[in-house]
């Protein structure tokens, strides 16, 4: 359903009047998502992995240069498509709460999302009623404004808005943040419900916990490069994985939450962009890491970008 071949992502800075200088947070992404399957994306914080999420939306800011291929359904996601598609086929659990409309109800913003959708409007008010029972929201709930709620039940009620139409990609990025755990465990499950009835759901997480327990398969991301993917079960022990970073983090990590970087510093990449993107963190790299890109692998039924897999 969902292809990303080669996505990088790059944007202009100017530094006073003559300089700029480009940033390049995404460098080569790589993802494959079919029908009835959650992908999950996992990474540290500066991977590049909620950028992704806004560039299937298109919501990236006006100096963003995007290259390589974003495919949905087979046809390529051009910017008219991206506008027809949102809301309707593709849809996103936002990281940030501030994505709701502070002056409307929030049972209003979700009935109006099942409006956007295609339904109509009693369907709407229908939908969004068993849309907060599913997320345990009370009805009361429906006539508070977004400053009235706690920021767990701020998420319920976007997951709520993201889920009440026909999408048939969910995108999620980071959706339980900030709920508690039996809230989260609830949450997770209904997202493996919608992939079950038939939609896709790309999860955007840094608990690779969750993402092995829900996901079908798992992409790591290091500094805009997706470095490994393979079925969620190869992730459950180190002799599974194949990339040296999700090695480092599966073993050192108690909690596998991938917070910071393997070290606990943010990741700085070290080479100027060429050469791999774990160089200068990896106990196995030598001088052809810092000098050359690695390829695409592949490694019995998963691929890792590493010279020496
Ligand atoms: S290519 Fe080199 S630096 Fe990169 S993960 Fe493999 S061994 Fe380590």
């Amino acid at each position: 359903m969902l292809e990303i071949n080669n996505l990088s992502i790059a944007f202009k800075r100017y530094n006073g009047w003559l300089g700029r200088t480009e940033l390049r947070p995404i460098r080569c992404l790589d993802l494959e998502i079919e029908q009835g399957r959650i992908v999950s994306v996992v990474g540290e914080s500066g991977a590049g992995k909620s950028l992704l999420a806004h560039a299937i939306l298109g919501l990236l800011p006006a100096n963003a240069r995007v290259s390589g291929e974003l495919r949905f359904d087979g046809h390529a996601l051009t910017p008219g498509r991206i506008r027809r598609l949102r809301g309707r086929e593709i849809a996103l659990i936002p990281q940030s709460t501030g994505f709701l409309n502070p002056l409307k109800p929030v049972g209003a913003q979700v009935a109006r999302a099942a409006r956007l959708s295609g339904k109509s409007a009693g369907q709407a008010l229908s939908a969004r009623d068993s849309a907060f029972a599913q997320y345990g929201l009370d009805d009361a709930v429906k006539t508070m404004f977004p400053y009235q709620i706690s920021g767990g039940m701020a998420r319920r009620v976007l997951t709520a808005a993201a889920t009440v139409g026909q999408a048939r990609l969910i995108l999620a990025d980071e959706p339980t943040s900030g709920m508690d755990g039996d809230n989260s465990r609830k949450a997770l499950s209904s997202l493996r419900a919608l992939a079950d009835q038939g939609r896709c759901v790309l999860l955007i997480t840094h608990d690779i916990e969750a993402a092995i327990a829900i996901s079908d398969s798992v992409a790591v991301f290091r500094n805009g490069v997706t470095i490994e993917a393979a079925a969620a079960a190869d992730f459950k022990s180190i002799d599974g994985l194949r990339h040296p970073y999700t090695r480092q983090l599966v073993s050192a990590l108690p909690e596998k939450k991938f917070i910071g970087a393997v070290n606990g510093r943010v990741p700085i990449t070290r080479n100027g962009g060429q050469g791999c993107a774990h160089y200068g963190e990896c106990p196995l790299e030598t001088q052809i890491c810092y000098q050359s890109a690695p390829h695409r692998k592949q490694i019995r039924n998963g691929w890792a970008r590493c010279h020496h897999a």
